[in-house]
């Protein structure tokens, strides 16, 4: 299959999609998008599988415990239907999952500390540690199955969770991480040594969010133009994170196209290029087949 674009980010088998998944499965396919479903914890991890598993082609999976899960996860109605257990990576669930030939990469894992709750007995220290625990777990199982890592890294832009995650990747790594730092939101210096760790920046709707107050322009837009092109993966985080004019509105994975015209913009190239460019980078980073 030639795809056109690939969705490097989407969660198709999210609760959000129960009415008319098949239809944008088909859409998707019908405009040659290709689409990486990303698995949050063992149920979304599990359907991401078998909803890749269920097409011929265009549709893989990636498996993995968000870091929002480990500790006093939120319930978010358009991810699980029931508010969703708190959990840790589980090897043993997890390498049975990682047997299919669609599983391409292990995430969404990482740190996320921007959403912090205390709760009696968890201080914000130990919440911490426990998404560090979490996130070694998925390092060490990355390495082992040899699969590439989809990561989700956030702090209140403070750097807090970059300086971490990238120290972890060095120490497990050295200084090559296969891996993307999805829906990249930090800041010049955080780019600069994600991609000095050889990772990938995947860049979703915030691109094309307007200044915020006091900003003359989207602070990603500047590390969009400067970011190697060999390294740039598009992205939709669909449900969530529609790119304007849809912003508000439950994402799609067509939405990419979105996203691709903006960065096409800000580069100053034909948006088909950046469609073909981002779309080899996905096959080379998850070995698509
Ligand atoms: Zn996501």
């Amino acid at each position: 299959m030639k795809f056109n674009a690939i969705d490097s980010h989407c969660h198709l088998q999210l609760a959000a999609y129960d009415a008319d998944r098949e239809a944008l499965i088909e859409q998707c396919r019908a405009s040659g998008i290709g689409v990486i479903v990303v698995g949050t914890n063992k149920e979304t991890s599990a359907a991401a599988v078998a909803l890749a598993s269920a097409v011929p082609d265009g549709v893989w999976a990636s498996i993995a415990v968000h870091p929002g899960h480990v500790h006093a996860p939120h319930h978010d109605p358009q991810e699980v239907v029931a508010p969703p257990p708190e959990e840790f990576f589980e090897e043993t669930f997890f390498a049975a999952l990682a047997a299919s030939k669609k599983v391409v990469a292990v995430g969404e894992t990482g740190l996320d500390y921007y959403r912090l709750i205390e709760t009696p007995g968890h201080s914000i220290a130990s919440i911490k540690s426990r998404q560090q625990a979490n996130f070694s777990a998925h390092i060490a199982f990355a390495k082992k199955n040899d699969l590439p890592l989809i990561m989700h890294v956030r702090d209140r832009g403070d750097s807090s969770a970059y300086d971490e995650a990238i120290n972890m990747l060095r120490r497990e790594y050295g200084d090559q991480v296969r891996g993307v730092m999805h829906c990249f939101g930090g800041n010049q210096d955080d780019a600069r040594r994600c991609l000095e760790l050889g990772l990938y920046l995947g860049i979703g709707g915030i691109v094309t969010f307007p200044p915020r107050k006091g900003e003359e322009e989207n602070p990603l837009a500047a590390i969009v133009r400067d970011l190697p092109l060999d390294r740039l993966l598009i992205e939709t985080d669909a449900p969530y994170i529609a790119p304007v004019p849809k912003r508000g509105e439950r994402n799609e994975p067509a939405n990419v196209l979105i996203v691709a015209q903006k960065v096409a913009e800000l580069r100053g190239m034909p948006v088909g290029d950046i469609q073909r460019k981002t779309a080899e980078n996905a096959v080379r980073l998850f070995n698509l087949a």
